[in-house]
């Protein structure tokens, strides 16, 4: 007879593996299925800088540790996967692979994150790989030498521009708005870096090249005048959309489809919790990943006990 789980946890990034952490130390059997790489967001994420307790290190060495801290304690781990079908009413929940397998559990932990929200111009999904990437950490070294743009004005854009100056010769930022949305130390380390410029009030239109990226086209806000730039790549940091499309019509999700849950982690489903980018809040930081997952273990906890 398959093993029954105290708790599945879908998902395997900063709240993915902290419930699997707190969980499988609790002794609950836990599973962490993972679609993706194992560490989400975090292994796109060049440096971590601001995590307590842990001095500046690479997202993968984090993400490697917290997979490491959960399978010493017990938790199993399944990665590169496509779950097909939930079914997360009753008191037994059961998840469903393409593959086939189904794993079953008395509690559920959803916590699949987000991925970059592109921009959705012309020649963007044509250029994506050949010049236009979401992730400096993967794609930076490529650009050694050469002219990038950065799109966005967010903490991501600003300290991932600051980070790909080591490779690139030249990283202009293009924001749509005069002003940045990111912390003053963010801009501060971006603005006395000689690497980088600033194009303020404008957008782009749309991406050009032969086979790869080369020029892109760029629309001045005020002026409404549009020029072109030739470019090597453009790194876009514009947001984020939740990993939740498939969760539609199973739990309640809010117009940005994001998992809503109370403070306790609860979703509208009995025995399913959900933690980190993928649920309703204001800050995606991986300390906030890392507080949800903790407390969506401790609620899984807390249900099974009754
Ligand atoms: C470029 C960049 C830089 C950043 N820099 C920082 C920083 O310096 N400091 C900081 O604190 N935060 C930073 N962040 C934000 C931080 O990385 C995220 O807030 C945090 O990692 C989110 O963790 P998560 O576990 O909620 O989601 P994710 O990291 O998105 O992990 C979700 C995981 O679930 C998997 N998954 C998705 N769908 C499914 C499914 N259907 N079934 C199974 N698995 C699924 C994904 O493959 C992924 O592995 C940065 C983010 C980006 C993109």
């Amino acid at each position: 007879m398959e093993e029954i789980f105290d708790v599945i946890v879908v998902g395997g990034g900063a709240a993915g593996l902290t419930a699997g952490i707190y969980s499988s130390r609790a002794r609950l059997s836990t599973l962490i299925l993972n679609e993706g790489a194992i560490g989400g967001q975090m292994v796109l994420t060049d440096e971590i800088a601001n995590y307590p307790g842990v001095e500046k290190t690479h997202g993968y060495q984090l993400a490697n540790t917290m997979k490491k801290q959960a399978k010493e304690f017990g938790c199993k781990i399944k990665s590169n996967l496509k779950i097909k079908d939930y079914g997360l009413e009753g008191d037994i929940k059961r998840i469903t692979l393409e593959d086939g397998r189904e794993f079953r559990s008395r509690s559920v932990i959803l916590a699949p994150g987000g991925r970059p929200r592109p921009l959705n111009l012309p020649g963007e999904e044509q250029f994506k790989g050949s010049g236009i990437s979401y992730c400096a950490t993967c794609d930076g070294e490529f650009f050694s030498g050469k002219e990038v743009i950065v799109v966005g004005g967010g903490n991501s854009a600003l300290e991932e521009a600051v980070a790909l100056t080591t490779h690139a010769e030249k990283v202009t930022i293009v924001h749509q708005f005069d002003h940045f949305q990111a912390f003053k130390h963010a801009v501060e380390q971006a603005e006395s870096n000689q690497k980088i410029q600033f194009i303020l009030e404008s957008e782009l239109r749309s991406f050009q090249g032969n086979g790869v990226l080369q020029e892109v086209s760029m629309e001045h806000l005020p002026s409404g005048k549009t020029t072109t730039m030739n470019i090597d790549g453009v790194f876009i940091f514009a947001g984020y959309i939740p990993n939740t499309s498939d969760l539609e019509g199973i739990i309640q999700l809010n117009e940005r489809k994001e998992i809503l849950v109370d403070q306790e982690m609860k979703t509208s489903l009995p025995g399913v919790f959900a933690a980190g980018d993928c649920i309703q809040k204001r800050y995606r930081q991986v300390t906030t990943a890392v507080a949800d997952g903790t407390i969506a273990s401790l609620s899984a906890a807390e249900y099974l006990r009754h």
